[in-house]
């Protein structure tokens, strides 16, 4: 049944994704952007990916922040359900953490209130594994589940990690205390795939970092990974979903060391010169005390985390693309547009 939905965030990498599957699927949409200004940009990135240009006029664009009340009772007037993608995803970790987990956390809690207020009981929010994996690993063979949480004083829990794992939880004890509303949270790996346009978020930023051959060596660290179509498919599918009413949901096809990338790329793009020479864990070690880019990953450094997407398949029907071919079609999109 066509419904209006409200996705926050929709200037976003992955929201753009969520917001052409959902008008392609004849639903309304308000997209929620910090500004209004930003109307046209996502207009013209929506539309080569809409089945119909037609489309487009059931896509409106409402401003809000995650830090501030303004706009929230209005953004929700008229809307059947939330997916709630917006949610700071810096590069680098800022010094204050505060800066990330602060509006994630607030912005969950003003979003759910907002819902709750206006009488909107179906709610899908987007987490992360990052919500789920920073914690020692599971027993030997084993793969995290929805069951692991992230644990936060680890020394892999990175600001962004924190603020993923904190603004969950806020959703999940809103949840509780309003049992009316039903929750699904989705849980995505690290994201590839083709961006639908030049505004793209961190995990497509990293995809260019290693095309542009900016470092000398690779780090040996990686991520479990999944296609950016595979994430949107995902929130679309849960919104319809009973079984997806209070559950969590980790999305992710493999896990890829950066290695893996790079090879990919390399494979996609045989003209271009990729860096594929795997860096000594000390190398990086001494790199970080000069960036604090590099800084971030230095607790993951040789670290594996498969996770199982068993939950996804079974409740959401989801068969997963390969997240090295998404790799390689990301670094060729990059290519062709002259970002990288
Ligand atoms: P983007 O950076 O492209 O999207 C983040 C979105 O959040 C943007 O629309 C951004 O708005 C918005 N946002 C950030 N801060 C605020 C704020 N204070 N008020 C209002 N909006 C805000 O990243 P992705 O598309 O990759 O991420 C989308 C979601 O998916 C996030 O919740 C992220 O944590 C999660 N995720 C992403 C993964 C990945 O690998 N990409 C993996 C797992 C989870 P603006 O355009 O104005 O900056």
């Amino acid at each position: 049944m066509p419904r209006t939905v409200l996705v926050t965030g929709a200037t976003g990498y992955i929201a753009k994704h969520i917001v052409a599957g959902l008008l392609n699927r004849g639903h309304s949409v308000v997209g929620s952007a910090r500004s209004v200004e930003r109307d046209a940009e996502m207009r013209s990135a929506l539309e080569p990916a809409l089945d119909e240009k037609s489309a487009l006029e059931r896509f409106q664009t409402k401003a809000l922040d995650l830090t501030s009340d303004v706009g929230w009772a209005d953004a929700m007037s008229g809307v059947d359900a939330v997916i709630h993608t917006a949610s700071p995803f810096p590069l680098a970790s800022p010094k204050d953490e505060n800066e990330v987990i602060r509006p994630a956390v607030d912005g969950v809690r003003r979003m759910m209130t907002a819902a709750s207020n206006a009488g909107i009981r179906r709610i899908v929010l987007t987490s992360s594994s990052g919500a789920i994996t920073v914690k020692d690993a599971p027993g030997s063979g084993a793969a995290f589940d929805e069951d692991d949480w992230t644990d936060l004083n680890h020394p892999a829990a990175t600001p962004y990690f924190k603020s993923k794992t904190l603004a969950e939880r806020a959703a999940w004890d809103f949840a509780t205390d309003h049992p009316e509303m039903a929750l699904t949270v989705i849980n995505p790996c690290f994201v590839v795939g083709p961006p639908l346009d030049a505004s793209f978020g961190t995990s497509i930023r990293v995809i260019e970092r290693l095309l542009k051959g900016k470092d000398p060596m690779l780090p040996r660290f990686g991520f479990p990974t999944v296609d950016v179509r595979d994430v949107a498919e995902a929130h679309i599918r849960a919104l319809d979903t009973p079984e997806a009413e209070g559950e969590r949901i980790l999305v992710g096809d493999r896990f890829l060391w950066f290695l893996d990338l790079a090879q990919a790329i390399e494979a996609a793009l045989p003209d271009r010169r990729i860096v594929t020479r795997e860096a000594p864990n000390f190398v990086i070690r001494t790199l970080a005390l000069f960036d604090r880019e590099v800084r971030t990953i230095v607790p993951i450094l040789g670290r594996r985390e498969d996770v199982t997407n068993s939950k996804a398949r079974r409740i959401l029907g989801l068969e997963f693309r390969n997240a090295l071919a998404a790799a390689g079609e990301t670094a060729r999109w990059l290519d062709k547009n002259g970002i990288a």
